[in-house]
């Protein structure tokens, strides 16, 4: 099967590849290299959790586990991450855009009374109008069962001027939200990240991220620590540090589990409770994000 995931970023993105190399190189392939159109590996597929076939449970929603579902609700993003886990399933994923095709997963969250976390995922959920967003939003936290409605976002660092004061306050109606981004070095961090992060922490709702551990952009204790001091001093609470899934096209960013303990070792040592994030690999088939 072909990978078709051209180089895409918005300007906002472009500019701060422009001045951040370990950020670049997420925009970026390398010269000579295109994973645009690129064959998929023998020894990775594009689809390792069965995102496509098993664990899709009705059109546009997956479930993995059984205390949460994901929903697609787009399959764009404000920049086509080098890094992205889920190159392979965007374009190709189904994803919830009809009233009947929402209906359908809010009737499957109610007939699964375990269900009490619901990710709004993709893609970017932020791609779509501040009304698209909270079409979904409020259709998932309207329901007793749910305790937590995830946002899941890159925007905060990819296009941080979508955080207007209006979206946080619409988002923090339910009291239900949380929003769960991605930022993988400190450069990262900018100030228009930080106010991003601010209008949405101001309005109660909490900001957490998941980093991935990439080779060339954050593969140190040094530039891990830098990324986690910066998180905790935007109030951003940094709990997942992932290795690469394991999808093709990507080997270029995998770090080897020795250096990866190494660092998290060196983290731990060096960070409170609050700044340390959980050192995990998601492993298919396994019922839990399994420590290093
Ligand atoms: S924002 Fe997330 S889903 Fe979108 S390309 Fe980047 S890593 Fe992939």
């Amino acid at each position: 099967m072909k990978i078709d995931f051209p180089e895409y970023a918005s300007d906002y993105s472009k500019r701060l590849a422009s001045v951040s190399k370990a950020f670049a190189k997420q925009v970026y392939d390398p010269k000579g290299f295109s994973s645009n159109n690129q064959d998929e590996s023998e020894e990775y597929g594009i689809d390792p959790f069965g995102e496509l076939t098993h664990a899709s449970k009705c059109f546009g929603l997956k479930q993995r586990f059984k205390d949460r579902v994901l929903i697609m609700t787009s399959d764009k993003c404000f920049m086509n991450c080098r890094h992205c886990t889920r190159r392979g399933l965007l374009g190709k994923a189904q994803v919830v855009r009809t009233d009947d095709e929402l209906n359908a997963c809010v009737n499957y969250v109610k007939a699964c009374p375990q269900v009490r976390d619901v990710l709004l995922s993709g893609g970017d959920i932020l791609t779509l109008s501040d009304k698209e967003v909270m079409r979904f939003v409020d259709a998932f936290a309207a329901l007793s069962q749910v305790d937590i409605v995830r946002v899941c976002t890159r925007a905060l660092c990819t296009n941080p001027g979508r955080i207007t004061d209006k979206l946080a306050k619409a988002l923090a109606r339910s009291g239900k939200v949380w929003v769960n981004t991605q930022f993988n070095c400190a450069d990262e961090v900018t100030a228009e990240a930080r106010l991003a992060a601010s209008r949405l922490i101001n309005r109660g709702i909490p900001v957490s991220c998941q980093s991935v551990l990439l080779k060339g952009v954050n593969d140190s204790a040094p530039k891990m620590i830098k990324l986690l001091k910066a998180l905790s001093a935007a109030r951003i609470r940094p709990y997942y540090v992932f290795m690469c899934d394991p999808v093709a096209g990507i080997e270029r960013f995998r770090v080897p589990i020795e250096k990866a303990r190494e660092i998290e070792r060196r983290c731990a040592e060096s960070l409170g409770g609050l700044s340390m994030p959980r050192f995990v690999a998601d492993i298919p088939g396994a019922k839990r994000k399994t420590p290093i």
